[in-house]
C-alpha cells in the first residue's frame, strides 16, 4: 500500500481516460480479455457492448493495477469491477487454510444494504459459469444465517461496513487473505460517516493487495482516502460531476402546495404510469403520501430508514417485478437502488440539497435508456429550484398542467428544515460536491424540529451531528435515519 499523495485529476504516475460517448468506446466484452465463461454470462444477461466505464476499468483491473474510478450508479460500474475480479480470481489457485477452508479473496464494501444485495446478485449473475463462491452480509437482519454461511468459506464477500465489523469482532471473519478490495460508492460511504469503519477494515487487510475505489465525485475527502489507499492508481472518469443524464427528460410542473397530491394522482392516472419512483424530503411525508395514494386507489409503498429491512426488501421486490405501481422514497433510502429501465421519477418535493436532485433523477435514463424526471414545484420551493438549476447549469422547462394553474393570491411560506439541515452548509469548499453538506440530509423530518440524539455519554443533544458508535446497531442506525 502506498501513502503517496494524489492530486486529481492529473497525477504523473496515473493514466487518465475520459469518455462520454458510449458508442465510441463500445467493443465486445471478449476483446477486453475476459474469459469465455464470463463473456457467456454477460451475453446471457443481454449485454452486447461494454459501457464506457467497463471498457476503461476492466483492462486496468485485469492488469492488476489499482484503480480510481469516477462513475455514478447507472453507468454499469458494478460489472466494471465484478467481471475482472471474477476473471482474476478464477485464474489463480486458491490458497486454502490448514483446515481446508477457502479464504475471503475479494472484499467489496458498499454504503447501503440494498446496494450490497444488488452487487452480490451481479457477482452471482456474471459468475454463474464459474465455481467461485460469494455472499452478502449487511445489518438489520438476523446474523446467524450469515455466521453459518461464513463457516463454509466464501471467496467474494460483499458487505456493508457495520455488520462486517460485527463479524470481525466476534472472531468469525478473517480478512488476511484478501487479494482485491473494492470501495463502491466511496463518496456515499464517507457521507454516511463510515470513514472510521473503513479505516478499521483497512487495518485488517494484507498490505499486498489490489485496490479499486469507485466514487461519483472526487471531493477532497475522497482524494485523501484515495491517497492513503491506492498505489499509483490508474484514474478513469466517465461522467462529469453533477451532470444530469442526457437521456432524461426533465420538466417542472408548478403547482400550489396543497394540490400536489391531486396533481400526482392526475398524472399517474391520465398517463397510466407504471413503476413511478416518487421522492419526498421526509420519512413522515413518504408515509403520508402512500396513505393518500391508497385513498386514490393507487398501489404505493414507502421505502425509508424507519422501515424494517424485510419491509424495504419486500417493497423493492414488488416494485422491480412490476406489481407495485408507485414506490415513495426518501433520498438516502433510494441511494444505490438499481431498478432497470425505470421510466418515471417524480420529485414530489424538491430536495433542499441540490446534489440530491442529480442522484434522484439518475434513477431513470439508465444504461442508455431514456426516462422522464418530473418535479412538482410549489412557490415555497423556488430557492431549491434555483439552487438545482445553478448546479446543473441549465434552467428546467416549466409547464402548467391544465386545471392545476397556480393561484396568484397564495403567498410563499418558509419550509421548515430540521435543526441539522439548517446547521450544515448546503454547498461548500470541499471540491465540487461537499460530502459534509450531505450530512444535512440525515434529518429527514424537515417539517418538524430535529429529533434529539443521544451522545456517547447518553445525554440528549439536538445540536451536533452525532457520529454513531459502531455496533450491531450501526447499520440499522444509519438506515433508520434514511
Ligand atoms: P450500475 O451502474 O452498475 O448500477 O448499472 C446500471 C444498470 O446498467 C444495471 O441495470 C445493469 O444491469 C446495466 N448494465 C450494466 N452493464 C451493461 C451493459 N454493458 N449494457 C447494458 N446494460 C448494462
Amino acid at each position: 500500500m502506498s501513502s503517496s499523495s494524489i492530486t486529481l485529476p492529473v497525477k504523473k504516475s496515473s493514466v487518465i481516460h475520459k469518455s462520454s460517448n458510449p458508442i465510441a468506446s463500445a467493443q465486445g466484452f471478449s476483446a477486453l480479455g475476459l474469459s469465455e465463461q464470463i463473456v457467456r454470462a454477460v451475453v446471457d444477461r443481454g449485454y452486447t457492448n461494454p459501457t464506457p466505464i467497463q471498457s476503461q476499468a476492466i483492462p486496468v483491473v485485469l492488469s492488476g493495477r489499482d484503480l480510481l474510478a469516477g462513475a455514478q450508479t447507472g453507468t454499469g460500474k458494478t460489472a466494471g469491477f465484478t467481471l475482472p475480479i471474477l476473471h482474476l480470481l478464477s485464474h489463480k489457485v486458491v490458497k486454502r487454510s490448514a483446515t481446508g477452508k477457502i479464504p475471503i479473496r475479494a472484499l467489496i464494501l458498499t454504503p447501503t444494504r440494498e446496494l450490497a444485495a444488488q452487487v452480490e446478485e451481479s457477482v452471482q449473475t456474471y459468475g454463474k459459469h464459474l465455481p467461485l463462491t460469494s455472499m452478502v452480509i449487511y445489518g438489520g437482519v438476523n446474523i446467524n444465517p450469515q455466521i453459518n454461511r461464513l463457516r463454509g468459506g466464501v471467496e467474494i464477500l460483499v458487505a456493508t461496513p457495520g455488520r462486517l465489523l460485527d463479524h470481525v469482532q466476534q472472531g468469525r471473519l478473517d480478512l488476511s487473505q484478501v487479494e482485491i478490495l473494492v470501495l463502491d460508492e466511496a463518496d456515499r460511504m464517507l457521507d454516511m460517516g463510515f470513514i472510521r469503519d473503513i479505516k478499521r477494515i483497512l487495518s485488517l487487510l494484507p498490505k499486498q493487495r489490489q485496490n479499486l475505489l469507485f466514487s461519483a465525485t472526487f471531493s477532497n475527502e475522497i482524494k485523501a482516502l484515495a491517497s492513503t489507499l491506492l498505489n499509483q492508481p490508474v484514474i478513469v472518469e466517465v461522467a462529469s460531476q453533477n451532470a444530469t443524464a442526457d437521456l432524461v427528460t426533465q420538466r417542472v410542473f408548478p403547482v400550489d402546495r396543497d394540490r400536489k397530491r391531486e396533481l400526482l394522482t392526475h398524472l399517474i392516472k391520465t398517463h397510466n404510469w407504471y413503476q413511478v419512483l416518487v421522492f419526498t424530503r421526509t420519512k413522515h411525508g413518504a408515509d403520508r403520501l402512500v396513505k393518500q395514494l391508497h385513498q386514490d386507489d393507487i398501489v404505493a409503498m414507502a421505502i425509508h430508514g424507519n422501515k424494517s429491512q424485510a419491509a424495504r426488501t419486500r417493497a423493492l421486490g414488488k416494485f422491480k417485478d412490476g406489481s407495485l405501481q408507485v414506490l415513495v422514497a426518501t433520498d438516502i433510502a433510494a441511494r444505490g437502488l438499481d431498478i432497470s429501465e425505470l421510466p418515471h421519477v417524480v420529485n414530489y418535493e424538491l430536495p433542499n440539497v441540490p446534489e440530491d436532485y442529480v442522484h434522484r433523477i439518475g434513477r431513470t435514463g439508465r444504461a442508455g435508456l431514456s426516462g422522464e424526471a418530473i418535479s412538482l414545484v410549489c412557490l415555497d420551493e423556488r430557492k431549491f429550484l434555483s439552487d438545482i438549476e445553478k448546479l446543473i447549469k441549465r434552467s428546467l422547462p416549466q409547464e402548467i398542467i391544465t386545471g392545476f394553474e397556480t393561484d396568484p393570491l397564495i403567498k410563499p411560506e418558509p419550509i421548515q428544515l430540521g435543526q441539522r439541515q439548517k446547521q450544515q452548509p448546503r454547498r461548500g469548499g470541499h471540491g465540487d460536491r461537499n460530502p459534509i453538506a450531505k450530512l444535512s440530509n440525515l434529518s429527514e423530518d424537515s417539517k418538524s424540529p430535529a429529533k434529539p440524539q443521544r451522545n456517547q455519554s447518553g445525554k440528549s443533544t439536538s445540536k451536533s451531528v452525532v457520529q454513531p458508535k459502531r455496533s450491531e446497531h450501526r447499520d440499522s442506525h444509519h438506515n433508520r435515519n434514511r
